[in-house]
């Protein structure tokens, strides 16, 4: 990577607006994200640079977001006044809000009070996204989560009476832990989800779960099949949710419009430490440490081949299971492949992980569990 950053190595991005709290109160026994616990200083500090940021990064005077993300971490853990700086920071960059179309918020049951859901609720085009992850209390102490059942359940009954649009985030292939299914099946009848997203569990390097796996107290969740896969599926599908993407579902009219113009893919601007940024064939990713990205250090800067960005295109639009993969668009932005890229194609259909109808290539649903696989055997 390159670290010669200039603003002007960005070329007008407007698609989607990302905004990274890099808060947490607690660090999951799972998770290998950056985060760090929230002080008073230290959130202060965020919201100044990140007032800065935003001056540098977005191009004035007329930029056109169609959507905002303000994703972490848990962007409610920095209580409400903080939040509301945050909100403020971003709306002077909402000139045309009727080009809004969808404004969401993370958050984690546990941090969300009455009073922040009916602050949120006043925000135009407003989508909140909750991390549920489980449906029980031993599971989410397998996971290591901080929230209860009983803050779950708090946390959806003040949801769901003030804000229309709710999507909740789900962890499967949990260790020792029986199929998400059945719980979700009983959740999504209880309350009007329109959105679920719902991804098998990785382990990441120096987590208390690596830890409990090599040592045996914990079976290797990659040792789990897909069948939970294929469970969940089938309940969503059955209460009426769309699986569009390989780990999303949403009820018609709901996918997430944010995450779509990544997979398409658009071009966004990502504030905040971690956070990406990407236009053309540019990608700039700030430092993923608050106190250095705090100091101004410069994004790393990338220029993807196009042999990348060919690679990224095929495996985005493959991981959209209704849209697909357009052979004639991808011929228009790549050109014509070599004759092996067609054979392996063919090779894929016959063997039952692709269907082809005229131009759209899209997944199996014997290919979906070897997914990357499929994938990869496309890359060049
Ligand atoms: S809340 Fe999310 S980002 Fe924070 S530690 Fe848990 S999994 Fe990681």
């Amino acid at each position: 990577m390159n670290h010669n950053f200039a603003a002007e190595n960005l070329p007008t991005a407007e698609g989607g607006l990302y905004v990274h709290v890099p808060f947490c109160l607690h660090k999951c026994d799972y998770c290998g994200f950056y985060s760090e616990v929230p002080g008073q200083s230290s959130v202060d500090c965020y919201l100044t640079r990140l007032t800065g940021e935003a001056g540098e990064r977005i191009h004035l005077p007329h930029p056109k977001f169609t959507t905002v993300f303000v994703g972490g971490g848990n962007p409610t853990c920095i209580g409400l006044e903080k939040l509301k700086r945050l909100v403020d920071i971003i709306m002077p960059y909402l000139p045309d809000k009727s080009a809004l179309q969808e404004w969401t918020f993370e958050s984690n049951p546990e941090t969300l009070t009455s009073e922040m859901v009916d602050f949120l609720a006043t925000l135009p085009s407003i989508r909140l996204s909750i991390g549920i992850q489980r449906l029980n209390d031993h599971e989410l102490s397998v996971l290591g989560r901080r929230a209860s059942m009983d803050a779950v359940n708090r946390a959806m009954d003040m949801v769901f009476s003030r804000v229309q649009n709710v999507g909740g985030d789900f962890i499967m292939g949990v260790p020792g832990c029986p199929s998400l299914a059945g719980d979700l099946h009983n959740l999504v009848e209880k309350y009007p989800f329109n959105h679920v997203s719902a991804y098998f569990l990785t382990v990441e390097e120096n987590t208390p779960m690596q830890r409990a796996v090599v040592s045996g107290l914990l079976p290797d969740p990659a040792d789990i099949d897909a069948t939970e896969l294929y469970e969940t599926r089938d309940v969503l599908v059955a209460s009426g949710f769309e699986h569009y993407e390989i780990s999303n579902y949403a009820r018609p009219g709901f996918r997430c419009r944010h995450n779509l113009n990544y997979w398409r893919p658009g071009s966004y601007i990502g504030l905040g430490p971690a956070a990406v940024s990407s236009a053309d064939d540019i990608r700039l990713s700030n430092v993923a440490d608050l106190s250095r990205w705090l100091t101004n250090e410069a994004p790393a800067l990338e220029k993807l081949s196009q042999k990348d960005r060919r690679n990224e295109h095929l495996m985005l639009r493959l991981r959209l299971l209704l849209d697909g993969l357009d052979i004639v668009d991808f011929e228009r932005h790549f050109g014509r492949q070599a004759d092996e890229f067609y054979a392996t194609l063919s090779g894929q259909i016959d063997s039952g992980n692709l269907l082809r109808y005229d131009s759209l290539v899209r997944l199996t649903d014997q290919g979906l569990r070897i997914a990357d696989e499929v994938m990869a055997s496309l890359f060049i």
